[in-house]
């Protein structure tokens, strides 16, 4: 089993970006959870499947192989060989991503996989349940936030850079009722995971989130040579 650096939080709260970096400064393996519930999502759609229908959903899932790979610098996220990163961030999928994840055989299935990769990997994955529910005894766990406007004004440029044009408003409405479905749910809910670092992220810049959280795994771990990035 190898090392896991949890990063946990709601929408928009600068997770991806910052998980992606840490994974790179530690050398760790970086895994985006929601690009697995966003998967699913994605075939749910494109297979017309009534998302009230949890079994079916779940045999899908349990169907699906979800896989990542890094290249050029850039995470791909490819659904039986496909790559899907572009489709998976649609507003469509965002939609409906939370009702799915909220269905426990999804869950069940993908958090079944995501313990798997870290049977022989140090691993920095983020999501919303990982420090309470993937991964409870990790070691290095993480919860980030941030105030909803500022979380919109970041979702918004991701949508921009996947060319779709998105009023504040929408995303913020979009976020909203995200993060309450999934903190609401019943299976592995969003919430701060016992013993996780809190950071607010509303104020503070990229590279700051990046080195709080890469020098307090150094520091904690004592594996790693303490030099100050
Ligand atoms: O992180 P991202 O916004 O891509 O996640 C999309 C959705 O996937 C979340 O809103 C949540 O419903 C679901 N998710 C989850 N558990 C995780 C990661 C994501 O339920 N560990």
């Amino acid at each position: 089993m190898g090392d896991v650096v949890s990063i946990d939080g709601p929408a928009g709260a600068g997770k991806s970006s910052t998980a992606k970096e840490v994974a790179k400064e530690l050398g760790f393996l970086y895994i985006d959870t929601g690009a697995m519930y966003r998967s699913v999502t994605l075939a749910a759609i494109r297979n017309n499947i009534d998302i009230n229908k949890d079994d079916e959903i779940t045999q899908l899932a349990s169907d699906l192989d979800i896989g990542f790979k890094r290249i050029d610098g850039e995470y791909h996220t490819y659904l039986n060989g496909e790559d899907v990163s572009k489709e998976i961030r649609s507003s469509q999928v965002a939609d409906l991503v939370s009702p799915v994840s909220a269905i426990q055989g999804v869950r069940n299935v993908l958090v079944e996989q995501q313990r798997q990769m870290a049977e022989d990997n140090n691993l920095v994955m983020e999501g919303r349940d990982i420090g309470t529910n993937v991964f409870p005894d990790a070691k290095y766990k993480f919860y980030l936030t941030a105030d909803v406007a500022v979380r919109a004004r970041r979702r918004m440029q991701d949508y921009q850079q996947n060319g779709q044009d998105l009023t504040e408003e929408d995303i913020i409405e979009e976020i909203k009722k995200r993060d309450k479905i999934d903190s609401s749910r019943k299976f592995a809910p969003l919430k701060k995971p016992r013993g996780a670092y809190v950071i607010d992220t509303t104020n503070l810049d990229f590279n700051e989130q990046v080195k709080i959280i890469v020098n307090r795994v150094k520091d904690k771990s004592g594996k790693f040579n303490l030099k100050q990035i």
